[in-house]
């Protein structure tokens, strides 16, 4: 088969390359390497089943010619990142939503036959009170006085472009709603909890924890969340489905940065940080935010097979240069 991963460079994208390139199959990916890096596809760049387009989706000239060849498309290009969506929210909305346009438009004129997945998330669930997240919940989300919704409305967005595509060129689309993603690769830069506590617990320095530390995470391991998004893909009752991809063990911020701490063996201290001083201004938190997977259990039978103390050692590791990612 092949495949094209757009945002191939970045986080969860580099590892849909290494997953598709292991099970045998021809990958393209184009990335404009804004938030992905080289170093994340340096592994592929030699083998023969593998091709990097360095490109801007908006307006690269091959992205038809590149698109009638692949018989799946996972579109993971988007900005992403609460630090990186307040620093630059006009070119999260450019880049997220009329990318997405483009590579539709694309799809729809020259490859109508491919599967898509793409790549929304659980921050479309908003100021959502409830304790577990379904992809049937009604969306809450605040007024434009707070930046960190663009993210959220550039994903609605998404989907619902996603949407009038299958109704309007019958294109094959399945939605994936990926939570809390972690593991090798993922950078901290952006503000991404994990990497930021293990970079900080491995050199001994405070762990940063925003706000009381009470609010609730569910992590999960991207190793597991690209086998979850592969069988989406290949489920024909999955298509024109909003799915939720994570995994459901839920952990407080500071019980996290505990237990970093502890599988790190650190002396770091923990320091509360507001979110004023986090991020430069006021955010609306999201106290709780775990997925209910039961449609993703239905669909395509995947349980996750990484716990998250086992991610945090691998990460550690990996921090520590003991291993290889
Ligand atoms: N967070 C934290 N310290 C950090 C980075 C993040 O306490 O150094 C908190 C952040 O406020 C949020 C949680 O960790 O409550 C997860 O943050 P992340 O940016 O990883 O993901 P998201 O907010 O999108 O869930």
């Amino acid at each position: 088969m092949h495949v094209l991963v757009t945002g191939g460079a970045g986080f969860i994208g580099s590892h849909l390359v290494a997953y598709h390139l292991e099970q045998g199959d021809r990958v393209s990916v184009v990335d404009n390497l804004s938030t992905g890096s080289l170093h994340n596809i340096e592994p592929f760049l030699a083998n023969p089943a593998f091709q990097f387009y360095q490109a801007d989706i908006l307006v690269w000239d091959r992205l038809k010619e590149v698109v009638s060849q692949a018989e799946r498309i996972y579109h993971m290009a988007a900005i992403v990142g609460v630090k990186k969506v307040l620093e630059d929210p006009r070119a999260v909305m450019a880049t997220n939503i009329a990318a997405m346009e483009r590579v539709f438009r694309a799809v729809a004129e020259v490859r109508p036959d491919a599967q898509v997945i793409i790549a929304s998330s659980s921050e479309v669930y908003g100021f959502n009170t409830r304790s577990g997240f379904s992809e049937s919940d009604e969306i809450v989300l605040r007024s434009g006085a707070r930046l960190r919704w663009c993210y959220a409305v550039t994903k609605l967005a998404d989907e619902f472009l996603a949407y009038s595509f299958m109704y309007k060129s019958g294109i094959r689309v399945v939605i994936a709603r990926i939570f809390n993603t972690i593991g090798p690769r993922q950078s901290g830069k952006y503000g991404m909890v994990v990497p930021t506590f293990v970079h900080q617990a491995v050199n001994n320095l405070p762990l940063t924890i925003y706000g009381d530390g009470l609010q609730t995470r569910s992590f999960c391991d991207v190793r597991d969340t690209v086998v979850a998004l592969a069988i989406l893909a290949s489920s024909p009752a999955a298509n024109g489905e909003i799915v939720n991809v994570g995994n459901d063990q839920e952990i407080s911020i500071l019980d996290l940065a505990m237990l970093v701490s502890t599988r790190a063996g650190s002396s770091s201290p923990l320091e509360f940080l507001s979110y004023k001083e986090a991020y430069g201004m006021e955010i609306d938190e999201i106290t709780h935010r775990r997925p209910i997977l039961d449609k993703l259990h239905e669909l395509t039978g995947f349980e996750a097979k990484w716990l998250l103390p086992e991610t945090l050692d691998n990460l550690i590791a990996l921090e520590r240069g003991l291993e290889r990612a």
